[in-house]
């Protein structure tokens, strides 16, 4: 398959200080693509996730959004943020705000809409995410999972070109998991690029293009998930396979 690309990492390398988190790491999601990034605790899966937004600074390297260098500071980094979505494993939702309030907020303040407008996106959105009737409820009325789906819409509702996931559904109840992930799916039948690190191995095997398996800060593999999942060809990704299978 051959697409456009959205990001490209060229030879990206970054630090915390002495401790060298993300090793030449080249990578590739093309537009519409559903890239699912692997591996075990602290090999850089969040940190990958945080550079591709410029919530981190690289030491080298390059990184694209639609050919574009990311912007390091002002109003084309508020725009940058704005066009990569990210969802983390915390909702970090308003407390104090409506569900509604908390779609309606960004797209107000950084999208510059009007507040009927934006209301009328955010409930359009809510109804994607199944909470159409729960717009004008409170954060702390609602499941782990009813949150999850809020910070989905609220992050949609800037028009993102990319959707990050940052373990989505690893906070939540078991039986809360794939009420996620089914937005998560449909959102990826839509068309939607996205790069999702999770442990949801059906969510990789069913709905991702790729599959990136990382270690110690390097892409291991990166490969379709069918060759993955039968046919692992590092010992670290076997090794971290049979741990979880
Ligand atoms: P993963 O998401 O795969 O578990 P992370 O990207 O969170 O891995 O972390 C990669 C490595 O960087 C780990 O060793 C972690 O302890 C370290 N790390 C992450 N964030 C910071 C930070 N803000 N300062 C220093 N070290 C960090
Ligand atoms: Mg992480």
């Amino acid at each position: 398959m051959t697409v456009d690309p959205l990001i490209e990492l060229r030879d990206v390398n970054k630090y915390y200080g002495e401790l060298h988190v993300l090793r030449d790491i080249d990578l590739t999601v093309g537009k519409g693509e559903v890239v699912v990034v692997i591996g075990p605790s602290g090999s850089g899966k969040s940190t990958l996730c945080r550079t591709i937004n410029r919530l981190e600074t690289i030491q080298s390297g390059s990184i694209r959004l639609d050919g574009q260098p990311l912007p390091d500071e002002g109003k084309a980094l508020a725009r940058l943020r704005a066009e990569v979505g990210m969802v983390f494993q915390s909702f970090n939702l308003f407390a104090h705000k409506s569900v509604l309030q908390n779609v309606s907020l960004a797209q107000i303040k950084v999208r510059g809409r009007k507040r009927e407008e934006a209301d009328q996106r955010s409930r359009a959105l809510l109804e994607r995410v199944g909470l159409a009737a729960h717009a004008e409820k409170y954060p702390a009325q609602l499941s782990g999972g009813q949150q999850q789906r809020v910070a989905i819409a609220r992050a949609l509702a800037m028009d993102p070109k990319v959707m990050l996931f940052d373990e989505p559904t690893s906070a939540l109840d078991p039986e809360m998991i794939n009420e996620v992930l089914d937005v998560m799916r449909q959102l990826a039948r839509d068309g939607m690029t996205m790069v999702v690190v999770t442990h949801e191995m059906g969510f990789a095997r069913s709905a991702a293009n790729r599959v990136v398996f990382m270690a110690d800060g390097r892409v291991i593999e990166d490969r379709a998930p069918e060759d993955f999942f039968t046919r692992p060809e590092s010992d670290r990704a076997k090794d971290f396979l049979s741990k979880i299978l």
